[in-house]
């Protein structure tokens, strides 16, 4: 017994050392993390036009410093992605860490701070692109320096990539590299943008990890009608018959369908919402039953986002026709956002679109959209989403919630070629989205403490993943 105990303390001692000798140093690494953080910030690449080149040249420079093999791979000069890799010892597929090195238009006059200052004031980092997405871009450039430097022994190849044009031009960014240098990325799971920690008052709530999003499409509306003096109204006018179209299609909830993403986080944000809303997040888990349609309704009218997520939505949001007060125009169209289901037969839908119209003088067809690949749900059971729940807990004590977005990210592209992808993100507080604050927002901020709190989370994300065992 006693020789068996004391076998067992030297394999713990061991062990300890082994995860002492493989842990950075975070506190000794703060400052290096801001310094990369503020210089990022510091390039405008806002898209369009995008100029990524700058940002990409400093990412190459570090890596070349830290003898991590790193690659340009540019569609236009301008607007490089960046690819750099560990290598592993093969025991397992490779796993692939995103972000994008792009950001959004800025109005100056909106931000207090210069919006490429990468100010600090009072605890926050100012600048566009904080939290969208240079977090990421800084977090997993943080993570592959310090496997370089601990030596980290992998089981898998652990790749980085800065895309170009995420934010309207993925035809230099994700497209280009799917299309034309897939093996350079190609792995078996990717950790990108798209998931977040929520914090209300001060206190994190839960971390959404996005597991699944919805396909954006286009419908156009056509009514034809016949042309005539405004002084003699008729019942064939394009304008009447457009209209009444939209209205139907406006006022139709098209039905409502769970997947296992939506329906696992319902659950899970029951189990930590205050008894009334806890109530409708089950509700609405009941298929076909008259407290599912109060719960709709509820979110319709409240929580349009949870609306959204039910169900393939559509939004009406252009409409053109007519050109002078006197003339009855021949012809009136609306242009219909429509955000599918990820299974949804699109060809059928329209059909249901049809039907609901139910007018021969409006015709329902699809417009030319950039559209994104239908895919899978990323896998709830696979060992990435695993790690990512642990580390949840590990650093924010807080339950994880997957969850599908209604917009679209570059992941589906991967998602599409059976990459496992989950969108993962600093914490962010709920009332800063209000005050202007936010991804796409007229000002963007993120604070210190968060910036360091998610590199420690994504360094053990990614550690606990592709490791040695
Ligand atoms: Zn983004």
């Amino acid at each position: 017994m006693r020789r068996l105990a004391y076998i067992a303390a030297a394999l713990a001692w061991a062990a300890f050392t082994s995860a002492q000798a493989t842990t950075p140093d975070w506190s000794a690494l703060e400052e290096e993390t801001m310094r990369h953080y503020q210089a990022l910030l510091r390039f405008d690449t806002s898209d369009p036009p995008g100029k990524e080149l700058p940002v990409a040249d400093y990412l190459k420079q570090v890596f070349d410093k830290e003898g991590i093999p790193a690659q340009l791979f540019a569609l236009e000069p301008n607007r490089p992605n960046v690819v750099a890799r560990l290598k592993g010892n093969g025991r397992q597929r490779p796993l692939l860490i995103i972000g994008h090195s792009d950001v959004v238009n800025v109005d100056p006059a909106k931000w207090k701070f210069p919006p490429f200052s990468a100010t600090r004031d009072g605890g926050w980092v100012y600048g566009r692109g904080t939290v969208d997405d240079k977090d990421n871009l800084t977090a997993t450039l943080m993570v592959m320096l310090e496997l370089k430097r601990l030596k980290v022994p992998l089981d898998r190849d652990v790749i980085f990539l800065s895309e170009a044009g995420e934010e309207g031009s993925t035809r230099v960014g994700i497209q280009f590299m799917v299309e034309q240098h897939y093996r350079e990325i190609a792995a078996e799971y990717c950790y990108a943008e798209g998931g977040g920690v929520t914090r209300v008052g001060g206190r994190v709530k839960y971390a959404g990890i996005a597991t699944l999003e919805k396909i954006p499409f286009a419908i156009e509306l056509t009514a034809k009608g016949i042309a005539g003096h405004g002084s003699v109204p008729l019942r064939t006018n394009a304008i009447v018959h457009l209209s009444t179209a939209v209205g139907k299609v406006g006022a139709w909830k098209p039905d409502i369908r769970l997947n296992e993403t939506t329906g696992t986080y319902f659950r899970r944000l029951a189990a930590i919402s205050a008894p009334a809303d806890a109530e409708r997040y089950r509700n609405v888990l009941v298929p076909n039953s008259r407290t599912q349609a109060d719960a709709d309704e509820y979110f319709l009218d409240n929580e349009p986002a949870h609306a959204s997520m039910l169900r393939t939505s559509i939004s009406p949001n252009i409409l053109t026709g007519g050109y002078r007060v006197n003339v009855i125009p021949s012809e009136a169209k609306a242009t219909l956002d429509v955000r599918m289901l990820p299974d949804e037969d699109p060809a059928a839908f329209l059909e249901t679109v049809r039907k609901v119209v139910n007018d021969a003088s409006v015709d329902v067809h699809f417009a030319a959209r950039d559209t994104r690949p239908r895919q899978p749900d990323a896998r709830l059971d696979s060992e990435a989403f695993k790690v990512i729940e642990a580390n949840v807990t590990k650093h924010y004590s807080a339950p994880t919630l997957p969850t599908m977005l209604t917009g679209a990210t570059d992941m589906a592209y991967l998602r599409a070629k059976g990459m496992q992808c989950y969108g993962v993100g600093p914490a962010m507080d709920v009332e800063d989205g209000p005050k202007g604050f936010g991804a796409h927002s007229d000002q963007e901020r993120l604070l210190e403490s968060e910036l360091f709190r998610f590199v420690r989370f994504h360094w053990d994300i990614v550690a606990d993943l592709a490791r040695a065992k």
